[in-house]
């Protein structure tokens, strides 16, 4: 009998056009790791054996990969929502039109009011142009697809906030531009960068990581942005603290896993621990070690210790260190100022 995990996070590649300060991944920066497509397909069966509920895409860069639609499409043809996380680097129509079969949902990174911003906090010149234009093309196909009586993905912005970029007066003139020039946009998610990564490096951590108390203001500030737009699309401020244990909750048995590109299997998501390969093992066998993963004292005690962003890194830095294999500990030692955000 598979174990059945609701919940899929897949870094397809490492590859990425971007440079973000705040990357979870490091992306863009180290080997891309992407499968060939028939072995990718194989992880495709991992997760439908084990009758996952959600898979998001993610990366690097997903769309950079050329299998990454027929993976999507035969995730969602079993009924499975997928979601795909992307720049919108390289979407174009053709892209954009082959996404509404094969995904239930698109969220495009933008992370600034304006091309100063984005660009800024992603690391490379011409990154919110190229996202509004990925943008402009997936609404283009919504509207067609309305058209046709058919149905369409969910399409949103997914904006990532980092301490240059979560201006009240920046947000709010960020909604309504996205508004007036998305009619038919479905979501607008505001989250804290989570201190994973490169997010968790001490110098983001002094000049783009949020503080606690500044997301909790947040929250409140993107009910008020909600409220003045009740009849656009959907503005939510997520409480990235649902990564962090709660009294009384525990994280050993939620059931979200995540998959690097090379089929490495995470012990929890946004922690570097690896318990295996699901191209080598079966979900059987990785998730106890997961589960054992989770519930080891060290790592419970690290988690159930932070209080603040700043304890939050502190942890993820001492877990990514404790716990990657070789590689990681090598990439991580190579960390430098590559990783200032400015202010
Ligand atoms: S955060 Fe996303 S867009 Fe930025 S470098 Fe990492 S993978 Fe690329």
């Amino acid at each position: 009998m598979t174990v059945k995990i609701s919940k899929f996070i897949w870094d397809i590649t490492y590859s990425c056009p971007l440079r973000c300060g705040h990357c979870y991944s490091e992306s863009g920066r180290r080997s891309a790791r992407t499968l060939d497509r028939a072995t990718a397909m194989r992880v495709v069966d991992v997760m439908l054996a084990a009758q996952a509920k959600n898979v998001m895409f993610s990366g690097g860069e997903p769309m950079s990969v050329r299998w990454a639609v027929e993976a999507m499409k035969r995730l969602h043809d079993a009924g499975i929502e997928v979601t795909v996380f992307t720049t919108g680097w390289s979407i174009q129509d053709r892209m954009a039109a082959a996404l509404a079969d094969a995904v239930s949902g698109v969220a495009v990174s933008i992370d600034g009011a304006d091309a100063d911003i984005h660009d800024a906090v992603r690391g490379r010149a011409g990154a919110f142009e190229r996202g509004m234009r990925a943008l402009d093309a997936l609404h283009r196909v919504k509207d067609e697809r309305r058209a046709a009586g058919q149905t369409c993905f969910t399409l949103g912005i997914d904006y990532t906030l980092t301490r240059p970029g979560a201006k009240e007066a920046d947000l709010e003139r960020f909604v309504e531009a996205a508004i007036e020039r998305f009619p038919r946009l479905d979501f607008i998610r505001f989250g804290a960068v989570v201190p994973s990564g490169l997010g968790a490096e001490r110098e983001f951590e002094t000049t783009g990581l949020l503080t606690i108390e500044e997301l909790v203001d947040l929250i409140d500030v993107g009910r008020r942005i909600a409220a003045r737009h009740e009849n656009g699309p959907k503005i939510t401020v997520t409480d990235v603290r649902y990564f962090l244990p709660r009294p009384g909750a525990s994280l050993v048995d939620l059931d979200i896993l995540q998959i690097e590109p090379d089929g490495a299997l995470r012990a929890f998501p946004i922690y570097e621990a690896k318990v295996g390969n699901v191209l080598h093992e079966p979900l059987d066998v990785l998730w106890p070690r997961a589960q054992a993963w989770r519930s080891d004292p060290f790592v419970a005690e690290q988690m159930e210790t932070v209080r603040t962003m700043s304890d939050w890194a502190n942890t993820s830095r001492i877990l990514d260190r404790r716990y990657g294999s070789p590689d990681d500990q090598e990439r991580i030692a190579r960390r430098g100022l590559g990783v200032q955000v400015p202010a």
